[in-house]
């Protein structure tokens, strides 16, 4: 007997026959005698129609009040599926962020958890209930209702999993492990029956959504298991692990994985005085709105100036480029220009740290489908590359051939 916390994602609750499908496979794991606490994202679609709805009162909207509209589809999922469990027989308890005393700071729309209460819940297993929490959501010091970012029910899951010392955190998605690459993007990406942590993380921060990074960075932590699955077949999906796996193919991967992220975009400031300070007062006003800088790259200079290169989301594209405008006036800079058609791919592999000539090999397979790359970053185990955004699927699919991933096992 083990204590499982599975949390369903918004495809799994899309409609209420799926509601009643997760109600069934929950009580399959309770009736092997399992403690179950199951966790929620809305209904599928449904955060992104909130935010919508939030934008045609305000175009800005942000912040508290915005926190109070998004956890709403939350709340409406985690009814459904006790009262699903329980009409089938199975005592069943929902419980809102705030009410499974999930404690966050105060960052609206991206808040952390800092503590749970579990008091209750443990209450509720002893009991012989099944515990429903709320995905995506907690509660600050004074009472507000936060939620943790987009995709965040996931690291709801893994936190619960931490402070019940759960056997396992399962996350039931619609795709069956995670893959080598999006499988949306290349059909014959092939699941991976473990990946490490360390992987998993760059891939989660390079783009790959399967799961969210907080949650990765939380497992890793505090040592929770972690699994992805299929919540539409049978399956053992990809476990996430401190190691290796004891196959030796495994180790000698070079490369695991391919992120890529469609969210990129990349502003230029052209010949500012080659000087102390000049990097901080262009990005300096950039965070103190908030901002956050992706990839920077400044020029070997020339006569004196040189030009500087940065990433954004392309949510902050317009604000980012206003900000360097003012920069540029007072800098006396020659030009500021943007571009926010541009995505980022990346290589992901441990093995890469080992090895020599991944990078001119990744540059080559790009150069022979014609890609021109506009930016390269690189870390111990991964290489990025910024192209224009009409390169992303050819690139991906282009890297996932060229280093074997299809095949390698
Ligand atoms: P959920 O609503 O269950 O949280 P998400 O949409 O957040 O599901 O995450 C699952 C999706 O992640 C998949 O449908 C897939 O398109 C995408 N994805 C991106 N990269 C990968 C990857 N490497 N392996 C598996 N899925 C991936
Ligand atoms: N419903 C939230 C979202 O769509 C949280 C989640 O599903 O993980 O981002
Ligand atoms: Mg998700």
């Amino acid at each position: 007997m083990a204590l499982l916390v599975q949390k369903f994602g918004g495809t799994s609750v899309g409609t209420i026959e799926r509601i009643e499908a997760v109600a069934d496979k929950v009580i399959s794991y309770r009736d092997e005698g399992h403690d179950m606490v199951v966790v929620v994202s809305a209904m599928s679609g449904e955060t992104n129609r909130l935010v919508e709805l939030a934008k045609q009162v305000d175009a800005q909207a942000r912040g508290r009040e915005l926190d109070v509209l998004l956890t709403t589809g939350e709340q409406v999922t985690i009814a459904l599926l006790a009262m699903a469990l329980e009409k089938r027989g199975y005592p069943a308890r929902s419980y809102t962020g705030a009410q499974a005393k999930i404690t966050t700071d105060s960052a609206h729309n991206k808040a952390r958890i800092k503590s749970i209460d579990h008091e209750k819940i443990a209450d509720d297993l002893e009991n012989g209930r099944i515990v429903v929490v709320a995905g995506f959501q907690g509660v600050d010091e004074f009472d507000n209702i936060t939620t943790l970012g987009r995709g965040g029910s996931d690291t709801t899951g893994v936190a619960l999993a931490a402070a019940l010392k759960a056997d396992e955190c399962q996350i039931f998605t619609d795709v069956d492990g995670v893959y080598t690459t999006d499988p949306r993007v290349v059909p014959d990406a092939r699941r991976l029956d473990t990946i490490t942590f360390e992987e998993m993380l760059e891939m989660a921060s390079l783009g790959s959504k399967v799961l969210q990074i907080r949650a990765v960075e939380f497992a890793q932590k505090y040592e929770v298991p972690l699994r992805v699955l299929s919540s539409f077949e049978a399956g053992d999906g990809t476990l996430i692990t401190s190691e290796y796996g004891t196959d030796k193919t495994m180790e000698q991967a070079l490369i695991s994985g391919i992120a890529f992220n469609r969210d990129e975009a990349q502003l230029t400031i052209n010949g500012v005085s080659d000087t102390p300070g000049v990097a901080y007062r262009i990005l300096g006003p950039i965070s103190d709105a908030n901002i956050e800088v992706d990839m920077i790259l400044q020029n070997v200079s020339a006569d004196g100036t040189t030009d500087f290169t940065f990433t954004v989301h392309r949510n902050d594209f317009d604000t980012a480029l206003g900000s360097l405008e003012q920069t540029a006036a007072q800098l006396k800079a020659r030009e500021v220009s943007g571009n926010n058609k541009i995505v980022k791919i990346s290589i992901v592999g441990v093995g890469m740290r080992s090895h020599a000539g991944i990078a001119s090999r990744m540059f080559e397979i790009l150069a022979n489908e014609g890609i021109n790359i506009l930016m390269i970053s690189t870390s111990e185990i991964k290489i990025s590359v910024v192209v224009d955004e009409k390169y992303l699927e050819l690139g991906v699919r282009a890297l996932h051939e060229g280093f074997d991933l299809r095949t390698r096992s």
